[in-house]
């Protein structure tokens, strides 16, 4: 059946997964709404997975459709086209959402938010996840992304990941040095997604935990633009340098095109004011990235993940 047109893929998409009784399925649903940003277009089948049942009608349903299948957390650190994603759109549920103690670590599901494992690590007297408390991304997405703040990071902490593969249709366990961990980032199968993992924590004098993390909410409270909408860090440190000071020194704060705009706040954050398209996110990074590379010859790369296909125009015409 692969081989059929996007159209007919998604329809006997849908066909499979309402006969499989998956969760949430919606026909050219809008994964706005599921991303920081809350811009982009729709996903050609959107689904809400709550079990591993529903996993394997998605690894079925895209096996017969040919549809491609695109796995989101809080989309926190996603950019979604303004024509959306040609494929499977999953966020794991509600199902997925789930947290323990187990000894000296905590296990949890991948939708659990990691502000919320901390709150629990915190309530258990464990130390070691105080970096995550204002991350606002799943355990699921912070595994992928190797998540980390204030020199902590998801590697220092992941003592294994169990993650499906909608290939192989099955859960196969990863210790954490078969992920190799790397900056902002991780391997992981092709078409995969993480469905639990467990952390490995220290105990902990709860006044002092306490105190880590309300410095890192102030941290950030001071450092980030937490009232429009954002992804966080749009590129990556180069080696030895912040992107930050660099768009700052080469393009300014405040750098806009149409409704997105570099943050007045944290010159690494893209915020999208009223009106903002992807497209304007995407043209901005675009223009950044000629700008610093022409004054500076670093390339900056995206911490961002694109999502759906995005046109490369050239709209910056200020000589550097
Ligand atoms: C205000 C703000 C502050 C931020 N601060 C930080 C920070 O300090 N440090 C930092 O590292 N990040 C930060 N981020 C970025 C973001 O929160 C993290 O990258 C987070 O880990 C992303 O998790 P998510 O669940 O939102 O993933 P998503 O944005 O949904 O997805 C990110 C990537 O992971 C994949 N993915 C998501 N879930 C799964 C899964 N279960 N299995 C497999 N792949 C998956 C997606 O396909 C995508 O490629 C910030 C973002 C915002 C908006």
């Amino acid at each position: 059946m692969s081989g059929c047109g996007p159209a007919r893929g998604a329809a006997r998409a849908v066909e499979i997964l309402v006969a499989r009784g998956v969760g949430r399925v919606e026909r050219g649903g809008r994964i706005a709404p599921w991303t920081s940003y809350q811009i982009g277009g729709p996903a050609d089948v959107l689904v809400e997975t709550e079990s591993e049942s529903d996993l394997e009608g998605v690894a079925e349903a895209a096996r017969e459709s040919g549809l491609d299948v695109l796995v989101l957390g809080r989309g926190s650190n996603v950019l979604v086209s303004d024509g959306g994603f040609r494929g499977i759109a999953l966020r794991l549920g509600a199902g997925f959402r789930w947290s323990r103690r187990d000894g000296g670590a905590l296990e949890a599901g991948a939708a659990a938010p990691l502000p919320a494992l901390s709150g629990l690590a915190l309530d258990e007297g464990l130390a070691g996840l105080e970096f995550a408390v204002s991350i606002p991304g799943s355990l699921g997405g912070a595994v992928r992304m190797n998540a980390g703040a204030h020199g902590r990071c998801m590697a220092d902490v992941v003592e294994w990941a169990e993650v499906y593969s909608f290939d192989q249709a099955e859960t196969v366990r990863f210790a954490r040095d078969e992920l190799a961990f790397d900056y902002r980032t991780a391997r992981f199968p092709a078409r995969s997604a993480v469905t639990a993992a467990r952390l490995a924590l220290e105990p902990g004098e709860r006044g002092a935990i306490a105190e880590r993390m309300r410095e890192a909410r102030e941290w950030r409270r001071r450092t980030q633009p937490l009232n429009s909408p954002n992804a966080g860090s749009v590129f990556k440190n180069p080696p030895g340098e912040f992107a930050a000071r660099l768009v700052e020194t080469v393009c300014g704060k405040g750098m806009s095109r149409g409704g997105a705009r570099v943050s007045e706040v944290h010159a690494n954050f893209i915020v999208a004011g009223a009106g903002a398209r992807s497209s304007d996110v995407h043209a901005l990074i675009r223009r950044i990235q000629r700008m610093v590379r022409r004054a500076t010859g670093i390339d900056l790369q995206l911490e961002l993940k694109l999502v759906g296909e995005f046109k490369e125009e050239d709209d910056d015409q200020t000589p550097v």
